[in-house]
């Protein structure tokens, strides 16, 4: 129950200056034993200052140890449809990812493909997910049990959709409350899982099912809610036509209760300065999913303009839509389409909008997202490079490469993340326990 691991230990102690490589809030402890004890962050000791013989110790010298990335967005079914050719958002729902769902109605499919997945998660160095299984509930009952199993920090709840779906992937109001009531009692604060109440998108909800959302919220408190807002402008001029009584895509969910501090709201690309001050004083946060928004060809997330109102902002992989499970490739796509916005993202923002800054805007700092003592165990052991072309650049970033030295640890953990992804993962604990090594 006392584990020691050494390696270069880094971390958020707060919030990076947005724009900045400075230092700031960056913890970097390099050569250190990290203590995890109960499965919980018990502190850390120098290289040279191994605990006593009472400790397990794990020797991953030489490699970053890092919290385990938090992925604030991601479809559990979809890993069946990632790298489908060929359409945007409203052909792609038709075309590739109902009929997937579709399959998650058999117990057997859902069991099969939440313990693929959430180990999937493990080996990309994610160790906490808000995650939508399907419209069945045994998709969420499926999720929750595997989550379980492993002792993952998940946020999860049934798929609500009964309108603008096709067959066998519709619920209906009275029916989809039952199970949601049934789930919430099951699973809710049970473990490490969490439920979230869970509105595919305005358009497959009536009036009456968003109205039934907002009554669960206000009826347990502590819930969260999930959701997609403004992805792509098809979708944004179809929710107008359908809920014409509304100021934006946002304020349907505003006027039905939805929007709160433990609210996940995926991509927010085509929101307007009233949107982002309504997602502000709510608390709400916008999962950033670069991927899945160019592969899409959704749109460029304005974070920036995020930035200067205000709100919330966290990092997901939105797969399937997005195209892989890896947080170094979301992070890395996300500093292109910032660049192509005209802005800068650093390492700094990224990584903590990958972990402490989504365990805070999701309520959960203090368990997850840092190395702050008390906190639960969960991080990845990750190598610096893989491949020749990494080494190198990482060789000329640590300044072992004359002439072109650079010294800067910024430099070398945004090579870091630029050219690395799930390869670079060596190990992932959760709660102190190894679930997932590279295979020698
Ligand atoms: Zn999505």
């Amino acid at each position: 129950m006392k584990l020691a691991i050494r390696g270069d230990l880094l971390d958020f102690s707060a919030t990076p200056t947005w724009g900045s490589t400075a230092l700031d809030g960056v913890r970097w402890r390099p050569d250190h034993w990290l203590l995890v004890e109960q499965g919980r962050i018990a502190g850390a000791l120098p290289g040279e200052q191994p605990p006593g013989e009472d400790w397990q110790r794990e020797d991953q010298s030489g490699r970053l140890l890092m919290p385990g990335f938090i992925d604030t967005h991601v479809h559990c079914p979809q890993i069946d449809v990632i790298a489908s050719y060929g359409t945007g958002l409203l052909d792609w729902l038709d075309t590739y990812t109902f009929p997937a769902e579709r399959r998650f109605a058999d117990p057997a499919v859902a069991a099969a493909g939440s313990a693929l997945f959430l180990d999937a998660l493990l080996a990309h160095g994610s160790t906490a997910a808000v995650v939508f299984p399907t419209v069945h509930k045994v998709s969420a009952q499926a999720l929750f049990e595997a989550a379980t199993q492993r002792g993952m920090r998940i946020v999860a709840g049934k798929v609500l959709m009964d309108r603008h779906a096709p067959d066998g992937l519709r619920d209906d109001v009275a029916g989809a409350e039952a199970d949601c009531e049934d789930l919430i009692r099951q699973w809710h604060g049970q473990g490490r899982n969490a439920y979230a109440v869970t509105v595919r998108f305005a358009a497959t909800s009536t009036h009456e099912q968003l109205a039934m959302a907002g009554r669960l919220l206000a009826r347990h408190p502590g819930l969260f809610m999930q959701t997609h807002v403004a992805e792509n402008t098809d979708e944004v001029k179809w929710i107008a036509s359908l809920f014409p009584e509304a100021r934006s895509y946002l304020d349907v969910y505003h006027r039905n209760g939805l929007l709160g501090e433990r609210s996940v709201l995926a991509h927010g690309i085509w929101l307007d300065t009233h949107d982002r001050a309504l997602l502000r004083d709510s608390g709400a946060q916008i999962a950033f999913c670069p991927t899945s928004n160019l592969f899409l060809g959704s749109g460029l997330f304005d974070w920036q303009a995020a930035i200067d109102v205000g709100h919330r902002v966290t990092m997901a992989s939105d797969v399937g839509g997005g195209t892989s499970l890896s947080m170094l490739r979301t992070l890395a796509e996300g500093y292109k389409v910032q660049a192509l916005r005209g802005t800068r993202l650093s390492a700094w923002s990224a990584l903590h909008a990958a972990t402490r800054g989504a365990a805070e805007a999701l309520g959960l700092a203090g368990e997850i997202g840092s190395f702050d003592p008390g906190s639960t165990g969960d991080l990845v052991a990750w190598d610096w490079a893989q491949g020749t072309v990494a080494g190198h650049r990482d060789s000329v970033a640590r300044g072992a490469v004359r002439d072109l030295a650079e010294q800067s640890l910024h430099a070398r953990v945004f090579a870091w993340i630029t050219l690395g992804d799930e390869r670079n993962v060596a190990a992932t604990w959760v709660a102190g326990r190894p679930l997932w090594r590279r295979p020698a």
